[in-house]
């Protein structure tokens, strides 16, 4: 089942639930606006090549649409169109006075220069630049993209716009950025991790816990678990996986993976299993940390893990999550899950047009204020009304937003 499907079907499920009318339900399934770009770059060998871009805004009604900047070889309209809605279900779970939106350009990060990502970023921002801004869609990074990318994308709406540091999040903290932005999904992650410890009364010192990607949320959440007493027993990449069952040594697989440039695969330490069996092991806690669609109605009844922690978006089929749910595994749905990063982007969006900066102690206390506020609200609605995190999370998300869309007026 492809993403937007997925999502949808999650978003029914909820709707169901709730009773909500088909006319909202028509609304609330319709994507807002879809923008597909061709985007003419030069390459370093003074060729013209071409890539496609694309922007999904999906709802507006709480306010201006957020959402993350793929550049992955696997991005299409509707993974795009997909995690745009989830954006949307995301602000509102955290409360966040914001929309939802996404946006993907098609290419392989590996295979191009920096020179090369910065024209494809530019000419992109060409495409798009007046359907974005700080009051309309803040774009923030995703996989592919990072604070270089952020860069460009300001410096280039700027020479459209005027100076608008607000119009993008996840800058370097040296370039309108803010501390603490960079670690907050996978701090999030971690966070909320704990929680879900605590909710089933289990020590983080008797946790294993392996996870899937080990980028900017895997690598952030690995080295947060792991300081909390959490036994890291396997990490990975795209190329690879490693596992060691009395634990890995996080601090040393980041100065591996940052100083060299190097993939998991290289680890001297562990031995080398494959992303599929990583997400098979005999663990406590599993975090699929990378793409989307992982678990699945072919591996789902090989996953052993009783706690599953969705940092990255859309990891998990609706028949899997049902087949899990069912077998009485917990699932942190990824809407809240790794809410952290849309959090620590408003922290950022609102200093920025401020023109104010607070400090790291204050972004990490008001991000797990924030999210620790959102998961009581979603256990309390779970254990109230009997139904799955996922459930209640989505719950608690449309019944805001359907509540600002009626504000709002529908015509
Ligand atoms: P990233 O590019 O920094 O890292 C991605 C990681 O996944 C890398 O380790 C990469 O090697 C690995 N990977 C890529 N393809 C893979 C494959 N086919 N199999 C296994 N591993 C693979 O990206 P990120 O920002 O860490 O994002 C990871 C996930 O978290 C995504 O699902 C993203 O949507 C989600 N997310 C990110 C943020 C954020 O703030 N960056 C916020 C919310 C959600």
């Amino acid at each position: 089942m492809r993403l937007f499907e997925a999502t949808q079907h999650f978003f029914n499920e909820a709707a169901d639930q709730l009773a909500v009318h088909d006319s909202l339900r028509d609304l609330l399934s319709t994507p807002l606006r879809e923008v597909q770009v061709q985007i003419p770059y030069e390459t370093d060998a003074g060729n013209t090549a071409c890539l496609v871009g694309y922007r999904v805004q999906h709802n507006r009604a709480r306010g201006p649409m957020k959402g993350g900047l793929r550049y992955h070889p696997g991005v299409d309209l509707d993974e795009v169109r997909g995690l745009a809605s989830l954006m949307t279900w995301k602000a509102a779970v955290v409360d966040l006075p914001y929309g939802g939106a996404k946006g993907g350009v098609v290419v392989d990060v590996a295979k191009v220069s920096e020179r090369e990502l910065e024209r494809i970023t530019r000419r992109f921002i060409d495409g798009i630049h007046d359907v974005i801004g700080p009051d309309v869609d803040i774009p923030a990074p995703d996989i592919g993209t990072d604070q270089r990318v952020m860069a460009w994308i300001m410096s280039q709406f700027n020479k459209y716009h005027g100076f608008n540091p607000g119009v993008v999040t996840g800058k370097a903290v040296e370039h309108y950025g803010i501390p603490g932005r960079a670690e907050a999904t996978g701090r999030g992650a971690g966070i909320l991790a704990l929680k879900l410890m605590q909710r089933l009364n289990r020590d983080p010192r008797d946790t294993s816990v392996a996870v899937q990607g080990f980028g900017n949320v895997g690598s952030h959440v690995a080295r947060f678990l792991s300081e909390a007493g959490c036994r890291i027993v396997a990490i990975s990449d795209q190329y690879g996986a490693r596992y060691a069952p009395a634990g890995l040594d996080i601090g040393q697989a980041l100065r591996h993976v940052a100083q060299q440039k190097a993939s998991i695969n290289d680890l001297s330490e562990g031995s080398p299993i494959s992303n599929e069996e990583l997400l098979e092991l005999e663990v406590d806690m599993l975090i699929p940390a990378a793409i989307g669609g992982v678990i699945t109605e072919q591996n789902m009844s090989r996953i052993k893990a009783s706690m599953i922690v969705e940092a990255a978006n859309g990891p998990t089929s609706p028949a899997a999550d049902r087949y899990l749910n069912a077998r009485g595994v917990a699932i942190l749905p990824d809407i809240l899950a790794n809410a952290g990063g849309v959090t620590a982007s408003y922290f950022e969006w609102a200093q920025n047009r401020q023109h104010y900066r607070w400090n790291l102690h204050r972004v990490r206390s008001e991000l797990e204020r924030t999210l620790t506020t959102a998961y009581d609200e979603v256990c309390a609605e779970a254990d109230s009304r009997n139904v799955s995190l996922r459930l209640a999370a989505y719950m608690i998300g449309i019944q805001r937003v359907v509540f600002a869309t009626s504000l709002d007026g529908m015509s």
